[in-house]
């Protein structure tokens, strides 16, 4: 109200003085200015006052008994935290004091979560900030920020009458990147200093002994500097899970969930290779929100093989493609699924061709074992499980679509990995000096190779291929058990199909003789 009556006087005044004739320009142009400058620096003090890092109540409340797998983590972590349990000990001898952690892993493998577990078995109080909130166009706010960080964290521990604080910065690396490299390098560097002087900092005398832990997916960006003794002088991997890691998983968010007799956990740990906890976590949430959007009381194998399709693949899109192009996808995700299955017997969970995400079906595999080194066979099949949708295809409908070209991608990857690893007659390469043709050549035998195992398997079981497709077409999905019964029954489904007209070319009318049945 008062500044409305200042604007109103001072229009008046300045329209009256305009009308006597004096030049008001000047005057407007001040006021202007004055206006800019009092709005932007607001805007200033408030980025300036704006608070870094978010403190967790009492406690985090996460122990590490609500972490599943990560059994090496979970003891190298507990092995460093005990010389803040047992601080006089660790003081007597003499030990250095241990300022920082670095947990370096892909996303949503519980990094956040041990940390908050190491501030709960240390009986710290818990304050996290990720990188970026450090880093402004501002020089010199970063650093402040991290000053206030650890103030904050001191502050808040003996607030709560706690003698250590666990400050968990996430995505580090963008903080502390190497430095020099970044673009407006030097609020970078000043920040990632300013973290160096306060770790530098941090003694055994300190009433509030202060341990930070780093999260990062991308440990190799991160400045050498920060991982010298006294700093970051911890490292601990913590890895996507293995099996018996996910089943814990699995079982720790379904803990309270009720679950239907069919359930197999074994088995959904098995097909859920390569998932994080994350994954994990949402695949469980997933399933139950399907079991109540069906009424069921509980949780039913179907409900977590459908959620670990959604989590996979995205949500099930409405758009439905055309007939034909059913028939396709029918007969391209048979192809990888057959092929697959005779390489690797008992490796195929689910085959279907409902659209979700950026596919329109896919095969869902699940290894044997976890795998962690790939002889070069392996390789070899996976381009060829790759190649045996489009060659499926081929051989139905006398052609291809664009449907494969992401397998082809992909296929071509993994061959030129073959001969950079040395896998290919050519030996170790190094791929910048050798000539490009034979290169290119090694890699075209490999795919070459990888075509005529396909064709010879898929022409072998062909009339599976059509049955599996037929199968596809009308249900959408085909287990893993079906398929391996179908390719069992071959020999009596060979005699079937020699009673049906199969016409193959790129015409209509050759596309038309796919029978289905
Ligand atoms: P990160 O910090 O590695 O990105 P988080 O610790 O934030 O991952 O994990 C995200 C979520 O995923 C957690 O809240 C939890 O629900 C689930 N999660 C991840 N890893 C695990 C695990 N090892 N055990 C149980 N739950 C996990």
């Amino acid at each position: 109200m008062r500044n409305e009556l200042i604007v109103g006087v001072s229009m008046g005044v300045l329209a009256f003085l305009g009308l006597r004739g004096y030049n008001v320009f000047p005057i407007l142009l001040l006021a202007a200015l004055g206006y800019f400058l009092f709005a932007s620096g607001g805007q200033l003090r408030d980025i300036g006052r704006r608070k870094v890092g978010a403190v967790a109540g009492e406690s985090p409340g996460v122990t590490f008994h609500d972490i599943g797998g990560q059994t090496v983590a979970k003891r190298e972590l507990t092995e460093a935290l005990e010389f803040l349990r047992n601080y006089d000990r660790a003081r007597q001898l003499g030990i250095r004091p241990l300022k920082g952690i670095l947990l370096s892993g892909p996303p949503g493998t519980g990094k956040t979560l041990l940390a908050k577990a190491a501030a709960n078995y240390t009986d710290s109080v818990f304050i996290s900030a990720s990188g970026s909130e450090f880093i402004e166009v501002y020089a010199g706010l970063g650093a402040q920020r991290v000053r206030e960080l650890f103030q904050r964290a001191r502050k808040l521990a003996r607030e709560r009458k706690k003698s250590s604080a666990v400050i968990f910065i996430d995505e580090i690396e963008v903080l502390a990147g190497r430095r020099g490299s970044q673009v407006g390098h030097l609020e970078y560097d000043q920040t990632l200093n300013q973290l160096l002087v306060e770790m530098d900092g941090l003694t055994f005398e300190d009433d509030v002994r202060i341990l930070v832990i780093g999260a990062t997916n991308r440990a190799d960006l991160l400045d050498p500097a920060i991982q010298r003794p006294g700093r970051f002088d911890r490292m601990v991997r913590v890895d996507l899970p293995d099996k018996d890691g996910r089943l814990e998983i699995l079982k720790l968010h379904l803990r309270n969930k009720p679950l239907a007799k069919d359930v197999d956990l074994e088995r959904l740990a098995k097909e859920t290779y390569g998932l994080s906890g994350a994954h994990l976590e949402s695949l469980c949430n997933e399933a139950a929100i399907l079991a109540l959007r069906q009424g069921a009381s509980e949780i039913s194998q179907k409900d977590l093989e459908e959620a670990l399709d959604k989590v996979i693949m995205g949500e099930k899109l409405d758009r439905r493609p055309s007939e034909m192009e059913l028939k396709r996808v029918s007969v391209h995700e048979a192809g990888h699924a057959i092929f697959a299955e005779k390489v690797r017997p008992g490796s195929v969970a689910e085959v279907t061709v409902s659209p979700r995400g950026n596919a329109l079906g896919y095969v869902r595999h699940s290894p044997k074992e976890d795998m962690y080194l790939y002889p070069r066979e392996t390789l070899e099949d996976e381009v060829a499980i790759l190649l045996a949708g489009a060659l499926a295809e081929d051989m139905v409908f006398g052609s291809r679509s664009t449907g494969a070209s992401n397998d082809f991608e992909r296929a071509l990857d993994i061959a030129k990995r073959i001969v950079s690893y040395g896998m290919s007659p050519l030996g170790v390469v190094d791929r910048d000096t050798a000539p490009p043709e034979a290169l290119a050549r090694a890699t075209r035998e490999i795919i070459s190779r990888a075509e005529s195992r396909v064709i010879s398997v898929l022409k072998r079981h062909e009339d599976v291929l059509r049955q599996i497709a037929g199968e596809l077409f009308e249900k959408e999905r085909v287990s893993g058990d079906q398929l391996r019964q179908l390719l069992g029954k071959r020999s009596e489904l060979r005699w079937k199909w020699r009673k049906i007209p199969v016409r193959r070319g790129k015409t209509k009318a050759g596309v038309e003789a796919l029978t289905w049945r």
